[in-house]
């Protein structure tokens, strides 16, 4: 199988253009690290860090997901909770994909699992268990 790392721009100790709406919506993100933020192409990284490959495959499918319009479908993605966990899904579905590609399936699943906590976890504010978020990701 063939992989194509996309050519995305990478902002780094930068913050989206929407930062206040998405404080508001999620206090938790504060300077976190390792938490991306994708907007229209760029993927913003507050904290500095440099995202991973894996990384820059999950929010390059939120690129796609935004398709040309990154507020309309920020706004979308924050008041409406089944709209996030679909695209969250989606994006994270496809950089397990990628991990088990280059890292192999040992990795794979060990990433499976710190994916579900994260997707469960206070960050994206979902009403969802591990063992649901699990499901999703198989
Ligand atoms: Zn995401």
């Amino acid at each position: 199988m063939e992989l194509t790392i996309p050519d995305v721009k990478v902002a780094l100790g930068m913050r989206p253009p929407n930062w206040r709406q998405i404080l508001l919506a999620f206090p938790s993100v504060d300077e976190k690290k390792g938490v991306y933020f994708a907007w229209d192409g760029t993927i913003f990284s507050p904290s500095g860090v440099q995202p991973p490959v894996d990384v820059i495959v999950h929010e390059s499918i939120h690129f796609g997901q935004q398709d040309g319009d990154p507020a309309g479908w920020w706004d979308k993605y924050i008041e409406d909770r089944a709209f996030r966990l679909e695209e969250e899904v989606e994006a994270y579905r496809g950089q397990l994909w990628y991990i088990r590609e280059v890292y192999g399936r040992k990795t794979a699943r060990k990433a499976r699992q710190d994916i579900a906590k994260v997707l469960s976890g206070p960050l994206y504010r979902l009403p969802l268990t591990k063992a649901q978020a699990l499901n999703l990701l198989t």
